[in-house]
């Protein structure tokens, strides 16, 4: 076979390397667990996840577990994203909200299988770097706003799906009341320790909830959250 030697293209070497680990991700961590929607798993399969990361942790990028990315907070566990958007059931029309950007991970992954993502975190240094790394991936589809995600994007609402990234007490009311009707919320309750993804549909102006797997995520702190 032809082609250049790696020894000679490090750089084009360390980006098949971390292919190579996208691909052994979504195999080992999404598709064995149960994640079957293809665009999400096409979407997972593409984004440099360890871009998301300092660049001390991402030979740890792919692996099956949360990473610190400073301010005490951390990017996702990869099979917790998947799950997650799976549940979102997004068909590529739609417009998000998503509360707790973070490193932005989720956001990207979002931003790839809807039409517009409106993210929000309350830390103003992550709210930054997350917009300047999906700013430097060309995704030209989000917007990331400081703020108490608690209280939803007013101005934005109403939102087609909303994805709560931090561990709520209770469903938040005002994201409640910025869902459409038929729309869909996924979004950890619980305790400080644990809790329960939770599904909410809006139908016919009344809320149905159901329980898929556990979870721990850290704390949504604002207003309809926990207390800073
Ligand atoms: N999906 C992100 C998860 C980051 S952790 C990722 O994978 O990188 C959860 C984030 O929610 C933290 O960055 C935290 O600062 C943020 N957060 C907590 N409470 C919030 C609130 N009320 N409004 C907005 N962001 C909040």
């Amino acid at each position: 076979m032809l082609g250049v030697p790696l020894w000679r293209d490090p750089v084009g070497s360390a980006a098949a390397r971390f292919a190579r680990e996208r691909e052994r991700m979504v195999e080992e961590q999404l598709v064995r667990r149960g994640i079957t929607d293809a665009r999400v798993l096409d979407a997972m399969r593409k984004i440099p996840r360890h871009l998301f990361v300092e660049e001390a942790l991402r030979d740890r990028a792919y692996g099956d577990y949360p990473l610190p990315i400073g301010e005490g907070q951390t990017i996702s566990q990869p099979y917790i994203v998947g799950i997650m958007t799976q549940l979102l059931r997004l068909t590529g029309s739609e417009k998000v909200l998503e509360i707790g950007t973070g490193s932005g991970y989720q956001t990207a992954v979002l931003a790839e299988l809807a039409r517009r993502v409106c993210s929000v975190e309350r830390i103003p240094s992550l709210a930054a770097r997350a917009r300047a790394t999906l700013e430097a991936m060309g995704y030209t589809n989000v917007w990331v706003r400081m703020a108490d995600g608690t209280f939803g994007w007013p101005d934005e609402a109403p939102f087609d799906r909303i994805l709560v990234s931090a561990a709520a007490p209770s469903l938040p009311q005002p994201l409640f009341h910025q869902l459409v009707e038929g729309g869909r919320m996924v979004l950890p309750v619980g305790d400080a320790l644990s809790q329960a993804l939770t599904v909410v549909e809006r139908v016919g102006g009344e809320m149905l909830t159901t329980v898929d797997a556990g979870c721990v995520f850290v704390k949504l702190i604002g207003k309809y959250g926990w207390e800073g």
